[in-house]
């Protein structure tokens, strides 16, 4: 693949830290799936996620698996990092329409990055990192086997 396609960060390059609110993210993710913290009394969607509602200031926190889809909101185009002078990285903002108001902060991958688009409709993917995690990433919707 060329230097000039998007990737993740290399696997040793990425730490997370979860605690117990952020924890049923990152466990869910090491089993390849996508979920959002959902509000359990007002149904309002939160990411990342927080101990208290932001709408309703409830504790009450359901995980609902997630269909994966996104599309991107925002994005920028990284090239090099320290360490990585060839890498090219599109770390993006992106909606999820089956968690309306959530939005996640990502990498899309496996594209050049002259092709992103604001409204590029993406779908989740799994890279492995640091500690056996798996980190969230997005790939160009039919795109998934390239
Ligand atoms: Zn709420």
């Amino acid at each position: 693949m060329s230097a000039r396609v998007a990737t993740a960060l290399p696997s040793d390059r990425i730490t997370i830290t979860a605690d117990s609110t952020t924890e049923p993210f990152w466990l869910a993710a090491k089993e390849r799936r996508l979920v959002a913290a959902q509000c359990g009394d007002c149904g309002h969607f939160r990411l990342p996620p927080t101990a208290y509602c932001p709408q309703c200031q409830s504790t009450a926190v359901d995980w609902p698996e997630l269909s994966g889809r996104a599309v991107v909101y925002s994005f920028a185009v990284v090239h090099g990092f320290p360490g990585l002078p060839d890498a090219t990285l599109v770390p993006a903002v992106v909606d999820l329409p089956d968690a309306p108001g959530a939005r996640l902060v990502t990498n899309v991958v496996g594209v050049l990055p002259e092709d992103v688009r604001i409204g590029m409709e993406l779908v989740v993917d799994f890279h492995p990192i640091n500690d056996g995690w798996l980190l969230p990433v997005f790939r160009v919707a039919g795109d998934e086997e390239s």
